[in-house]
């Protein structure tokens, strides 16, 4: 049987070698690859360029590079535009933004290299998604992406292992905190966030792999301490979720520095420290580092000046162009994380399903009790610094701006921190 049996699988795989042919000549389609989905929403944007911006041909194209803004919506169009600092925009839901051109030179990666090769912005296009790099993804904005990846790969004949993650092409010069050029200037769309596959970049190449990096393995830069991190993922599970868990908050740490938290822009101005006695300041106004203390909280890529007010406030207020995580943080839908709008509605993290709808002047509360009936009996849980009242017709006072509880109108609601 077993001598007897090659010759006849040699004539069954002519046969089906035959069969393949004939079907695929009458069906062209099927030796293709899969075709590529419905095309997303697509909103031209460049009429918000600057009048003078001056459109230049890149030199070639050779990577897509992917971003998230670090903001909401509003205020990343706004700052994208200003300047062309992205070809492609992709929001919460979807819907994609074109504020420069394909062909054009985009101004998005800033000091970066790869393989070698330096300002990787004269070599691609640059892709931004809305939200955070500690903050995943919406499922419409995949789709979204992974489309306009494969549309890309295709006319440009990008492989998957170059498409790359901004972080991992963006470089640092030493500073206070890494002494060497490194990488680690940039954390965007996310080390523990962004997903490969979602977006559809699924080859078992190995350069397709977060943890490939031609220029530290041949030590022209060094090493991104998330990406020591990301390593755990396969060897030790319950490591890596509690490491990833205590780089998530933007709160400095013995194992979060500045640095650590805000990367390059650790002394920018745009940078919000909030010290544990109330203090606030910005980066460029600190002068010792080194006395920063435990239990600081980093408020990131706050471009106005009453962004600072609204992080100093007793209870911190959403401005326009603001979002719930700018103030919350990765709290922002959590269920003890209460939002008072500007009628007084009241609702917890769980409670909001249209985040892109707060409006201005919403007021949040983090790592709070539910809200309770101020009485005579609880009046004495009120002297807590931290505890925010509610008064009827929807006016928020902090404890501090409350000489005599005793005072406040019946119906004020009484919020306690946990
Ligand atoms: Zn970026």
């Amino acid at each position: 049987m077993i001598l007897r049996s090659p010759p006849k699988t040699a004539t069954w795989t002519i046969h089906l070698l035959t069969w393949f042919v004939f079907f695929s000549v009458l069906n062209p389609l099927s030796l293709q690859p899969l075709p590529v989905h419905a095309a997303p929403k697509i909103i031209d944007y460049q009429n918000n360029l600057p009048r003078k911006f001056n459109k230049r041909r890149r030199k070639s194209t050779d990577y897509i590079i992917i971003h998230s803004t670090e903001s909401g919506l509003a205020s990343g169009l706004r700052s994208l535009a200003r300047g062309g600092y992205t070809n492609y925009l992709v929001a919460r839901n979807g819907t994609v933004y074109r504020i420069l051109h394909k062909d054009y030179r985009a101004n998005h990666a800033g000091r970066s290299m790869w393989n070698r090769r330096e300002n990787i912005s004269d070599y691609s296009i640059g892709i931004e998604l809305v939200g955070y790099h500690n903050n995943a993804f919406t499922r419409e904005q995949y789709k979204s992406l992974k489309w306009l990846i494969e549309v890309f790969q295709k006319q440009y004949k990008i492989p998957d292992w170059e498409v790359l993650e901004h972080y991992r092409v963006a470089f640092g010069k030493p500073n206070r905190y890494v002494k060497k050029a490194h990488r680690g200037r940039k954390k965007d769309p996310g080390v523990f966030n962004f997903s490969r596959s979602r977006a559809g970049l699924t080859s078992k190449d190995k350069r397709n792999s977060v943890l490939y990096d031609p220029d530290v393995q041949a030590g022209r830069l060094i090493t991104d301490p998330d990406i020591d991190v990301a390593r755990l993922k396969e060897t030790d599970g319950e490591k890596y979720a509690e490491s990833v868990a205590a780089l998530s908050e933007n709160v400095i740490t013995a194992r979060n520095s500045a640095w650590r938290i805000a990367r390059e822009e650790y002394n920018s101005t745009l940078t919000v420290y909030r010290f544990p006695n109330g203090t606030v300041m910005r980066g460029d106004e600190i002068q010792d580092w080194e006395k920063i203390p435990k239990g600081t909280r980093l408020y990131l890529n706050r471009q106005e000046d009453d962004s600072v007010q609204a992080v100093a406030a007793h209870v911190p207020i959403i401005k326009t162009g603001f979002t719930a995580f700018d103030i919350a943080g990765t709290s922002y839908k959590r269920s003890d994380t209460y939002y008072i709008f500007p009628k007084g509605t009241i609702k917890h993290g769980q409670q909001i399903r249209r985040w892109s709808r707060i409006p201005s002047g919403t007021r949040v509360l983090v790592k709070y009790n539910k809200p309770v009936p101020l009485t005579k009996t609880n009046r004495n849980t009120a002297r807590k610094p931290e505890t925010v009242f509610l008064v009827p017709k929807s006016q928020v006072l902090a404890a501090a701006q409350v000489p005599d509880v005793s005072r406040l109108k019946s119906g004020t609601l009484m919020f306690v921190k946990k």
